[in-house]
């Protein structure tokens, strides 16, 4: 009996979104697992199980799928985005890592999926359009003087930065206080984009500048695109304005 694991990533919620290799993946598994809210994004299968779990729970959750296909099935654990990016990919890795031998020569396959990122990028232009970073700015695995630094590192290089969990109910300062952070290198009007739920209903973009930005626009479905010195925002008649990062760059002045 051999089973496989698929770690997929389902996009960020528009099903347009899911890659066909995503979607042939899911069409097999006879057991799913995931974070409840991206398991309800896939439409129900007679004949597959399904495993909720919470949020917080991506150890257990990825050995517990790892036990299910070593006990033959095809199992999918499922991702918002993709899979490597702050998700499931690496929780599994480390459990392989760390479990037992038969879960290393599992037949295991990660499906990407449009990262939360990309998606906010392409609904307003090209904010990543030069050199970039993704940072969380959940302290939940990492101490919060490491975010602080690697803010430091990242706005005094000139980098693009992407921000995901900018903020939860357990965590309602941080983002605040790196904003604080990012105004030490950068210029006020230096353009930062608000991207809400994209690519679901509720979907919401805004455009602020970092003087002006606050946590107001911001929740746990929210990532937000901090620009460079060069970031531009285009305003257009009659359509909202473009925001891109132009695809050359000047010296970096400290
Ligand atoms: N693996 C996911 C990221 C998981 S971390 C991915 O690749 O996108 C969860 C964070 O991702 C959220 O706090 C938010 O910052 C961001 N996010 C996920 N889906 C989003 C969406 N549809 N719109 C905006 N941000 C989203």
């Amino acid at each position: 009996m051999t089973g496989r694991l698929f770690v997929i990533g389902l996009g960020p919620g528009d099903p347009r979104y899911l890659t066909p290799e995503a979607f042939d993946a899911l069409a097999v598994a006879e057991a799913l697992y995931g974070y409840g809210p991206y398991l309800a994004r896939v439409p129900a299968r007679a004949g597959q199980n399904r495993y909720p779990s919470d949020n917080r729970e991506e150890g257990p959750r990825a050995a517990a799928a790892l036990r299910h296909a070593a006990q033959g099935a095809n199992v999918a654990m499922v991702s918002g985005g993709d899979p490597g990016v702050f998700a499931m990919a690496a929780a599994i890795c480390e459990q392989i890592e760390q479990g037992p031998n038969a879960w290393r020569a599992l037949d295991v396959a990660f499906i990407p999926g449009i990262t939360a990122m990309l998606a906010v990028a392409a609904k307003i232009g090209a904010p990543l359009g030069h050199d970039f970073c993704a940072l969380s700015l959940s302290d939940n695995l990492k101490p919060w003087d490491l975010i602080e630094r690697r803010l430091d590192a990242a706005a005094g290089a000139g980098f693009a930065i992407a921000l995901y969990n900018p903020i939860s109910r357990a965590r309602p300062w941080q983002f605040g206080n790196a904003i604080e952070r990012l105004r030490r290198h950068l210029p006020p009007p230096t353009p930062v984009v608000f991207g809400r739920a994209v690519g679901r209903p509720d979907e919401r973009v805004s455009i602020t500048t970092l003087a002006a930005a606050d946590a107001t626009p911001a929740d746990m479905s929210t990532l937000v695109i901090v620009g460079t010195r060069e970031t531009r925002v285009i305003a257009r008649p009659g359509r909202s304005p473009l925001v891109y990062t132009p695809r050359a760059a000047a010296e970096v002045s400290a």
